[in-house]
């Protein structure tokens, strides 16, 4: 199967032409309302495309397999493709392309645009340092359901010395503006460390006053994918953290509405029920904090794995009742 794309606009015919039938929205979300926690249905796919990126950010929990011989193991395009066809022929809804830096595949445009062509709202969590004026174009004509950039620091300094790239606050900060520009949808995320823990509060202001920008903050850091637990040494200590919340509301109701969902354990988890998570070699896994237990889907085929492996797979984090005791 080729990955090189028609430009302009016979590109946009043809996707259009391809693209999977209108369906009326009411009736299909009655349906999705109608599903009850104890039903199967595959309808949400986080998928880390590739573990590679151009930021080395010292909390990251994928960059222990951004090297040369992993990053040869990955999915190739058309493996990406014939899996996201069958996701599509078993009625996934939404689609979040992540990784590493799913920017930095090269064959992340045909990738993303089989996403769209294949009726999914997609949604691109990016570093941002790949998003130019062809990027924004490429958008704009098809539409993602949402981009999600990563804001590590209020300052320069700060920033590059969390992702460890000269630059990267300029790049980044430049991306946000472009998508701000175009309309399209945006969401900026910080995760507080003992880096920036000092500019939390001010990166919140900052954004505040860029219009059309929605902001969320967590102060939660997990172990690298391969079970190494140096992203700790990053997280911020329980007394700074209380003074971050006692100085800004948002931050402690944040905070106090995580504690009661992890204390009051009523969500069940949706993992493998209706979401799941593939990894970079097309291992399906029930998410991305848990990759006990996995399906090839380069050897198997999707509905398989959803239907027969994920309902048997382990979480040594669920609780009793089938929540999570993991945050978000
Ligand atoms: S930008 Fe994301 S994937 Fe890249 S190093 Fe930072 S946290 Fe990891
Ligand atoms: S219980 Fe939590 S960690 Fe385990 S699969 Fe569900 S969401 Fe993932």
């Amino acid at each position: 199967m080729s990955t090189t794309l028609p430009s302009g606009s016979s590109m946009k015919n043809n996707l259009r032409k391809t693209s999977i039938p209108a369906i009326e929205g009411e009736p299909f979300f009655q349906h999705l309302r109608s599903l009850k926690d104890e039903d199967r249905h595959p309808l949400n796919c986080q998928w880390e495309i590739t573990c590679r990126c151009n930021f080395k950010c010292v909390m990251c929990y994928t960059d222990c397999f951004n090297t040369p011989g992993d990053i040869a193991r990955e999915l190739s395009t058309e493996e990406i493709f014939r899996i996201m066809d069958d996701m599509k022929e078993a009625g996934v809804l939404e689609l979040t392309l992540t990784g590493g830096e799913p920017m930095s595949r090269p064959d992340f445009k045909a990738i993303y645009l089989r996403a769209v062509q294949n009726g999914f709202l997609t949604t691109v969590f990016t570093n941002g340092s790949y998003i130019n004026e062809a990027w924004i174009q490429l958008w704009t004509d098809f539409p993602p359901h949402g981009i999600e950039i990563s804001i590590h620091g209020a300052t320069r300094e700060t920033f590059d010395q969390v992702t460890a790239m000269s630059g990267s606050h300029e790049r980044v900060m430049k991306a946000v503006q472009l998508v701000i520009n175009a309309g399209l949808p945006l969401m900026v995320k910080t995760t507080g460390l003992s880096l920036n823990e000092h500019e939390v509060l001010t990166i919140k202001e900052q954004m505040k006053k860029i219009p059309g920008i929605h902001a969320k903050f967590n102060f939660n850091i997990r172990p690298q994918a391969d079970g190494n637990e140096h992203p700790y040494q990053y997280q911020i200590s329980d007394q700074r953290l209380e003074k971050i919340f006692e100085s800004d509301e948002a931050f402690k109701k944040a905070d106090q509405d995580l504690e009661a969902a992890l204390e009051g354990c009523s969500s069940t988890c949706h993992e493998g029920k209706k979401q799941f998570h593939i990894d970079a070699y097309g291992q399906m896994q029930l998410c991305s904090r848990n990759r006990v237990n996995s399906y090839d889907l380069r050897r198997g085929n999707f509905r398989e794995g959803f239907y027969k492996n994920l309902p048997v797979f382990f979480c040594p984090r669920k609780k009793p009742d089938g929540s999570c005791c993991s945050p978000a």
